[in-house]
């Protein structure tokens, strides 16, 4: 296993410098400026104003809208549908007069008449999955679209109301001046969506052997949408890929299920004791007082007979949540369910998994530890978790997040044996889904616009909480794994997109709906640059105290772009726009690398060149220092004589006649020998110019210039050293810190070191 991702490591190299060195070669595309990479972010920049302010944090007249809902929902488990009775009121906050309100309507998306799979190319391959084929050419077209029975005012009188798509226009029938509520109900019916086979981060998994279905329902009401101080209505249509905005409110639901499913969702369960039975409720007591195993709650035994019943009656959930954006459900008669506490500061928090048996052992062993283990990291991250919930939901091919719950992967083979990918699969998309609750379920920023506000600050934590958890439950590692083997995070593992053709990448400041490769621009590139700025520009604790100081100041509100650059200043005084520049608003990348070494020899006797200097500025030639390159007329001569710099006789005088013997005592280490080293930077980034030394006596010295070292010439720069060691070798990038995207060009004296490929073959063939 391990030989094997070496083996693709190195061919990963291999491919990507050659890569870059053609790409490099080429004429610069379209989208480069060539502006001043430090010049401030003035033009990119919103104006400061009232509602956000120039440090990044919510200004005096800073508002935000509130949607309350009161929803009555009813499962119908035989025909898999889904119905809804839904009061929204809604207050303006806004300075604004409202004439309207948006409400969006996602299921629409699966809509008969539904624009999305028009805007996809699709062309035919050489494969395809029986299921794809099914469905894009044999099947009717699914209809999965809301059903809108009527949309009232309080009093039962119908609003006007029209739908484009995804979007529904209600007119009010009196102005919403700021500070007034107005209360509209929306009764509402759809078919619900397989979405294993059709698709979609909602829907039913069906099991055929038992059958069964498992429920992960989201976006399944008519929600409202956000109008704010920079979008006015966020109403951008919902096309399926990008996600969501959504304000904050508190949501009373009511969800009637067959009386056999067991369910969970967003907020307080609140009829425990009438849902429960007395065995579960005497676990639950037990769980809330568990803080190292899970307690289960529903046991496999259990679940395995709850699957051959089909219960007539129903049983109506209460499910009670204050302060979120957003709502979703579980519901199966599959589940088995398990939880344990987890102290956070104060406050004891619930970790909760639901999971059908084909979900173990794998889940039962490790869900609700990988919950508890997320939600420590990121409390310590930002705040402490507020709600009192975090649950993970197994759901085949799923990876979704909602306030409280989310929907993951991973799942055993039939007779339960699982390889280390769908291990660490399972584990970091629980880890990832779980932190989804800070961003942007509670740092609730704008998804539909800023993909990576959520999935890079996500992804970017994720990273931290892996290293935990392998630091916390190093059984969960595989025998032959040190730590926890992230897949996004550090430097290096960005290189390759990178340092890819520049057609297929976008800025990171683009809508995600619009850009390639997705995970990369939206996920893994934004994560890379905060990890970057944190171990390498700015340090731990000047970043954690900024980052922090972000999530706080946002928590609960609707943060910009802006206002993460402008804290991310604001608390720490590193002016990083050069680096939002070049990272966030450019597809530049990294490439710095050695050009040219000159060795000096410091001596009193002028060669020729020392003559002529003499000469041109008319100085006496004997009162002057002279460094000789290798290579030029007196160097070798001087080499045999000279030891250190005080040693050279016009040095030395002048020490005598103005040093007193005190002061000559405190003069640094003799220099001997003297470099001037150019550093070129093919790459358009501006990032530090990180060096490492190695002296002819083993030892070596690392040496970090600001990236501010660019800031007069952006493609390179010349640094003289004076050392009292011979310097037999210097590297740029030493440790891969700043994604570097082609490292053949890192090394003087050029690669005298075995090649990483050579060093694989030869471990190889040694065994
Ligand atoms: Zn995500």
């Amino acid at each position: 296993m391990k030989i094997l991702k070496n083996f693709l490591f190195v061919l990963m190299l291999v491919s990507v410098s050659a890569y870059a060195q053609e790409d490099t070669k080429e004429e610069r595309k379209p989208g480069h400026t060539n502006e001043n990479k430090f010049k401030q972010l003035y033009d990119e920049f919103a104006t400061p104003n009232m509602f956000r302010t120039g440090s990044g944090a919510p200004g005096p007249a800073y508002y935000q809208q509130q949607a309350d809902y009161k929803m009555d929902i009813v499962l119908d488990d035989e025909k898999a549908r889904l119905y809804g009775d839904e009061t929204i009121t809604y207050t303006n906050n806004s300075p604004d007069v409202l004439t309207y309100l948006w409400v969006q309507l996602d299921q629409n998306v699966r809509a008969k008449d539904s624009k999305s799979p028009l805007i996809n190319g699709s062309g035919v391959g050489p494969a395809a999955f029986p299921s794809t084929v099914t469905n894009t050419y044999l099947k009717p077209r699914f209809d999965g679209g809301f059903n809108i029975e009527h949309v009232k005012d309080v009093n039962g009188k119908d609003l006007k109301f029209m739908v484009n798509r995804t979007m529904m226009r209600i007119e009010l029938p009196e102005v919403m001046k700021t500070g007034d509520q107005f209360s509209f109900q929306i009764k509402w019916w759809y078919n619900i969506n397989d979405h294993v086979n059709q698709g979609g981060r909602s829907g039913y998994e069906y099991f055929p052997e038992d059958d069964n279905r498992a429920y992960v329902i989201a976006q399944f009401y008519p929600r409202m949408a956000v109008y704010n101080d920079v979008e006015g209505w966020q109403n951008s249509q919902f096309w399926g890929r990008d996600e969501f905005a959504l304000p904050f409110g508190n949501f009373d639901v009511n969800i009637t299920v067959p009386a056999d499913h067991i369910l969970d969702g967003t907020g307080v369960l609140t009829n425990r004791e009438e849902v429960f039975s007395k065995q579960m409720m005497k676990r639950y007591k037990k769980a809330l007082k568990s803080y190292d195993e899970p307690v289960v709650i529903v046991t496999q035994e259990e679940a395995e007979k709850a699957e051959k019943s089909r219960s007539k009656k129903t049983k109506t959930w209460k499910l009670s949540a204050k302060m979120v954006r957003d709502f979703g459900f579980t519901s199966s008669r599959k589940f088995i369910w398990d939880m344990m506490a987890v102290k956070l500061g104060e406050r004891d928090v619930m970790a909760v998994s639901l999971y059908p048996k084909e979900g173990n052992p794998l889940w039962e062993e490790w869900s609700t530890k990988a919950v508890a283990s997320t939600l420590k990291s990121y409390s310590r991250m930002t705040f402490d978790y507020p709600y009192h919930k975090a649950i993970s939901v197994h759901a085949k091919s799923q990876g979704m997040e909602y306030p409280m719950i989310c929907w993951n992967y991973g799942r055993p083979d039939k007779d339960g044996n699982y390889s280390d990918r769908t291990k660490y699969g399972m584990m970091s998309v629980i880890i990832h889904e779980v932190g989804h609750n800070f961003f942007p379920m509670i740092v609730n920023s704008d998804e539909r616009q800023w993909t990576w506000m959520d999935e890079g600050l996500d992804t970017f934590l994720q990273y931290i909480a892996e290293q935990d958890f392998g630091k916390w439950y190093p059984d969960a590692l595989s025998p032959n794994d040190e730590t926890y083997p992230s897949r996004r995070g550090p430097a290096r593992k960005i290189v390759r997109y990178m340092g890819g053709d520049q057609d297929y990448i976008a800025p990171i400041m683009s809508k995600g709906l619009n850009t390639y490769q997705f995970g990369n621009n939206a996920y893994g590139k934004p994560a890379t640059g905060l990890n970057i700025l944190r171990e390498t520009i700015m340090g731990r604790e000047l970043f954690d105290y900024a980052f922090k100081e972000y999530a706080n100041r946002w928590m609960f509100k609707h943060p910009t772009p802006e206002d993460f650059f402008r804290t991310m200043e604001d608390a720490s005084a590193f002016d990083l726009d050069w680096f939002w520049r070049g990272w966030f608003y450019t597809t530049d990348y990294t490439d710095i690398g050695v050009k040219e070494v000159k060795k000096f020899v410091v001596t009193d006797i002028p060669n020729e060149n020392g003559k002529k200097i003499a000469e041109r500025y008319n100085l006496d030639p004997d009162a002057l220092v002279y460094f000789i390159p290798e290579g030029e007329e007196g160097y070798d001569e001087a080499m045999k004589t000279t030891t250190a710099i005080e040693e050279v006789s016009t040095v030395k005088e002048y020490l005598m006649d103005n040093f007193t013997p005190e002061e000559r005592k405190n003069l640094k280490a003799s220099p001997k020998y003297f470099y001037q080293v150019t550093y070129n930077k093919p790459g358009g980034l501006v990032m530090p110019l990180i060096v490492e030394y190695e002296y002819a006596d083993g030892t070596k010295e690392k040496v970090t210039f600001p990236a501010q070292i660019w800031r007069l010439n952006d493609k390179e720069v010349t640094r003289a050293i004076a050392s009292d060691k011979e310097i037999i070798s210097i590297t740029v990038d030493p440790d891969l810190e700043t994604a570097d995207v082609d490292t053949s060009n890192n090394a003087w004296p050029k690669e005298v070191k075995e090649s990483d490929f050579e060093k694989f073959k030869n471990k190889k063939i040694k065994g």
